[in-house]
């Protein structure tokens, strides 16, 4: 059964016109690097839910989550709105299996994020275990616009961290980006531009976790399986593990 905590809004961190982070304190149980919470505001009198990633670590003090403000969206658009010191529900107890125990051992990890989901690689990469079981990790961010290139700060820390270990890649779709490539996911991957960059082939040891965009999931497995790779299922392990935002 669901169970629901009141939270405190501490911060509406506003990157874009329409790109956000929130950060609120709630009493919820620990949680596992990728996985998601449900949150959700009383509208027109009713409790109205969506599900967002943990972009927050689990040593992380307050929960984070990274959203964005669609427009005619039911819930993201109050979102935008709240201020510090506002009130919202959380889920008390954290939800989902895209975390790294369902992930196989290989020798890369290659994390695809478009959009809100770079939160969720944030949060497993702020985590010990992903640089203890993998050699190299490649993260990549796909988004429209170079603005939306965010948590830069912490990315630069965590090269510093692991500099032999963190592949970091930018794909800016819609304009000209410095330092980015200007593909869309799946495209950068059938050119094997992404896989040069990173000095890094695709083959049986390289595992894929994929989040986001429902297409951008869609052609990048098809892509991925070009060289031989499968879906990840818990009764049939293999190297792609995919989270969709929506269908
Ligand atoms: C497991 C899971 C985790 C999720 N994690 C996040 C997250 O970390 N951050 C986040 O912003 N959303 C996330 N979502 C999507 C989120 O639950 C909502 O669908 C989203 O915030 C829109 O809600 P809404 O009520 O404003 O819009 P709705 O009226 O529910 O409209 C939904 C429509 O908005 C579009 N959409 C939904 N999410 C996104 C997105 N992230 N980027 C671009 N377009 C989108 C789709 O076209 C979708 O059909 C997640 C969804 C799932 C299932």
């Amino acid at each position: 059964m669901e169970e629901w905590q009141e939270g405190e809004i501490i911060e509406n961190i506003k990157w874009t016109s329409n790109l956000a982070s929130l950060k609120i304190k709630a009493n919820i149980m620990p949680h596992q690097a990728g996985q998601f919470t449900r949150i959700g505001l009383m509208i027109n009198d009713e409790l109205v839910t969506r599900s967002y990633s943990y972009a927050s670590s689990p040593q992380d003090e307050l929960l984070e989550i990274i959203y964005i403000n669609i427009p005619n969206g039911v819930l993201s658009p109050k979102l935008h709105q709240m201020k510090k010191g506002d009130k919202i529900q959380v889920m008390k107890q954290a939800i989902g299996y895209f975390t790294l125990d369902e992930v196989p051992d290989g020798e890369n990890l290659w994390m695809l994020a478009t959009g809100t989901a770079l939160g969720v690689f944030l949060s497993l990469l702020k985590t010990p275990l992903p640089w203890k079981r993998f050699e190299k990790i490649v993260l990549v961010h796909g988004v429209r616009y170079q603005n939306e290139l965010i948590y830069q700060d912490l990315i630069e820390e965590l090269k510093k961290q692991y500099p032999n270990q963190l592949i970091y890649i930018r794909s800016v779709t819609r304009e000209k980006a410095v330092n980015s490539f200007n593909y869309r996911i799946p495209r950068g991957i059938e050119l094997k531009e992404f896989q040069n960059y990173a000095d890094i082939e695709i083959n049986g040891s390289s595992q894929f976790m994929l989040c986001g965009n429902p297409e951008m999931i869609k052609e990048t497995s098809a892509a991925l399986s070009s060289f031989g790779l499968k879906k990840n299922r818990r009764t049939s392990p293999g190297n792609i593990t995919v989270e969709r935002y929506w269908t």
